[in-house]
């Protein structure tokens, strides 16, 4: 109960998940445009005053205590469902007037890579779809850019297929880091060479696994957008993931780029309940209900340990930040948490 209480608490806005019913409508509004009504302006201000002033939230701690911890061992920056928003939403806008863009978001990694050792970039999905420059170039320049920032892994969000199979293939050509979904079958389709399943990467022999979820894209994405693609259950293939990252990579810290979306009532799978039902994923970066969680959620998953959850709204409003600190044996963590608004943080 308290972890659910918790888990609403820190989502002041879950807006409205963006599939089919748009797609159907013809979703060139989509998100990112439809989203600006989503939260009072008001409320975000309010929000981001508290942490554009840099503020550092000790988060988690897990079984090691640093009281002076000095620079952080690794430095997690992320996004999700950025919806082609490369540039800065209009002054004259309702909502988030003046903020995000993608020059600013890339001077702001820029910078805080200059400050700290090691940084891994990701984002949950949904990089497609949203304004004119997704009409324009279908996604290939926002990839351009991406690439240009180092980012070093994403997830398949479900607009990623607004254009199908081949779309996506055509613009993924452009992405130079891994496009992940473990749970998706893309074999004999185009999108086969650009997706897999997960990647690893290794700080100073600290190993970290990443592995993508895809939603269930039956109802979400039009068959004729999903092609021959097939969508497995998220859990099962979380599951074996975890035991794939954790015993034959030998990865110390697992994160999930989830798609999946932050929660739903009922039994439809989302990340506060793959975070409940598996074991062994330290962290899920999320996407799709486009939810802005102010502080990572914890929840304790079967094994007794904790598992984290952070989305980061949508658009490239926020840039989430996590710092690890590690111990000496590289086993315990501390993980301290704080978010950019983009435009108006400094780093
Ligand atoms: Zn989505």
């Amino acid at each position: 109960m308290e972890l659910q209480r918790k888990s609403r608490s820190g989502c002041f806005n879950a807006g409205p998940v963006c599939g089919l019913l748009q797609i159907e409508k013809g979703c060139r509004t989509s998100a990112g445009r439809e989203n600006q009504k989503m939260i009072s302006r008001k409320e975000f201000l309010r929000k981001s005053a508290v942490l554009a002033a840099g503020s550092t939230l000790p988060l988690w701690l897990n079984g090691v205590s640093t009281k002076n911890p000095g620079p952080p061992d690794l430095t997690i920056l992320y996004t999700n469902d950025t919806h082609a928003r490369l540039d800065p939403f209009p002054e004259n806008s309702l909502e988030f007037s003046g903020l995000g863009g993608i020059a600013r978001r890339s001077s702001l990694v820029k910078k805080i890579r200059s400050e700290v050792d090691h940084v891994l970039l990701v984002d949950a999905g949904d990089v497609f779809q949203g304004t004119s420059w997704f009409d324009l170039y279908g996604g290939s320049v926002d990839f351009e850019l991406m690439t240009e920032m180092k980012y070093d892994a994403m997830a398949v969000g479900n607009h990623e297929f607004d254009r199908g199979p081949d779309g996506f293939a055509e613009a993924a050509r452009k992405a130079g880091f891994p496009i992940l979904a473990a749970n998706y079958k893309v074999r004999n389709t185009p999108m086969n060479p650009y997706v897999q399943r997960f990647t690893t990467k290794e700080y100073k022999g600290f190993r970290v696994g990443i592995f993508g979820l895809g939603i269930p894209l039956e109802g979400v994405v039009a068959p004729e957008l999903r092609g021959d693609v097939i969508s497995r259950r998220p859990e099962a293939w979380a599951n074996g993931m975890v035991r794939s990252l954790r015993e034959v990579h030998n990865c110390d810290f697992v994160i999930c780029l989830s798609h999946l979306g932050y929660h739903y009532k009922g039994s439809r799978m989302d990340d506060l309940k793959l975070a409940r039902n598996v074991t062994g994923i330290d962290l899920i970066i999320g996407a799709h209900t486009h939810t802005f969680l102010d502080n990572p959620v914890y929840i304790t998953n079967p094994s007794g340990k904790h598992t984290l959850i952070t989305q980061m709204g949508h658009s490239g409003v926020r840039l989430g930040r996590l710092d690890l600190y590690l111990d000496s044996a590289i086993h315990a963590f501390e993980i301290k948490s704080k978010y950019y608004v983009v435009g108006r943080s400094e780093a």
